[in-house]
């Protein structure tokens, strides 16, 4: 609403306002576009490593947009955008099945007898408020071919709880694909703790502030220590992401964290170049 009659500074603002409105129209439109003709938008894998040896233990994939115009554009400027407007259900969608395609077909690279590597995606809170999400992850599944004990859904502490009671049924019914569950972004969100026990995960993903604080303090540090020992008493893996130097890497191994992901040994990357990871981590 253009205030008109009003002074220039509001007049300003409600430009400023205005310009912001008409450039989130105008990529939420790019964006309807791109879902449905797919090539701009693609998936990069960032490799997740066991610790302390750093095997390959899996990806998470993570979408990438090339806008014709704007260039490479980062998750964070357009997920919330369509999670505002809806669009993340079909985005979330054709993640989910290139991502599930790409593990099949690396899968089938790895040599026989090899460890099964794990493909996490990440869900978002209006996803699971979709009705549709359990029959979109069932033929993902299907229509891919994928062991569905490789498939790691990656869901938030408020996205888990933006729903409560209905998302623990929910949650029940995708565990019973035969799938694993992962709560990202651990300790950042305002949950409480009893939820945990309640909610059937395999897995916690310790945010990359707390890993980043672990260097600057001992407070950091303990921090941290406590998630992992949290983790370990619920008896659910612990993964550390953020991970950007050889001195985090060796304090999470100590405090007996199994999982790793972070720039030190890999940023995400498009699928061809994860692809000399798979070929690469045979041990
Ligand atoms: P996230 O799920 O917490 O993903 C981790 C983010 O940390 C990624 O940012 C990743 O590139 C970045 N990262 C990885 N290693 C390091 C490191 O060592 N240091 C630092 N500083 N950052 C690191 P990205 O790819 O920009 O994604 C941002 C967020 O966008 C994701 O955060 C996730 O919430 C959302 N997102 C991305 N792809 C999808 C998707 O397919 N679906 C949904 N629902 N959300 C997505
Ligand atoms: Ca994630
Ligand atoms: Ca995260
Ligand atoms: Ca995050």
């Amino acid at each position: 609403e253009r205030a008109v009659e009003s002074g220039g500074g509001t007049c300003l603002y409600d430009e400023t306002m205005h310009a912001a409105q008409l450039d989130r129209l105008s990529l939420e439109t790019d964006l309807r576009h791109a879902i449905d003709a797919g090539d701009q938008l693609w998936v990069a894998y960032q490799p997740i490593v066991a610790l302390p040896e750093g095997r390959l233990a899996g990806f998470e994939a993570l979408v990438r947009w090339d806008h014709p115009t704007r260039g490479r554009l980062s998750p964070t400027v357009f997920i919330p955008i369509a999670e505002v407007t809806g669009l993340i259900v079909p985005l979330g969608r054709l993640v989910l099945h290139r991502a599930c395609h790409q593990m099949v077909r690396w899968t089938a690279m790895r040599e026989q007898g090899a460890e099964p590597l794990f493909m996490s995606v990440n869900l978002s809170a209006r996803q699971l408020g979709d009705r549709d999400l359990l029959e979109t992850v069932t033929e993902a599944l299907a229509e891919s071919g994928i062991d569905p004990a490789q498939v790691k859904l990656e869901l938030t502490e408020s996205a888990a709880m933006s729903h409560a009671g209905e998302t623990i049924g929910l949650l029940w019914r995708l565990k019973a694909l035969g799938l694993r569950l992962s709560i990202d972004d651990f300790g950042t969100g305002y949950s409480s703790l009893s939820y945990l026990h309640r909610f059937p995960v395999d897995s916690l993903k310790v945010d990359q502030s707390f890993v980043a604080a672990m260097c600057r303090s001992t407070e950091g540090r303990d921090m941290v220590r406590i998630i992992v020992d949290l983790a370990h008493m619920l008896k659910l893996d612990v993964i550390a992401e953020g991970i950007e130097t050889a001195e985090d890497a060796k304090l999470l191994s100590d405090m007996a964290c199994g999982f790793g992901q972070g720039y030190l040994f890999s940023a995400p990357l498009p699928p061809r170049e994860a692809a000399s990871w798979i070929t690469s981590s045979e041990i």
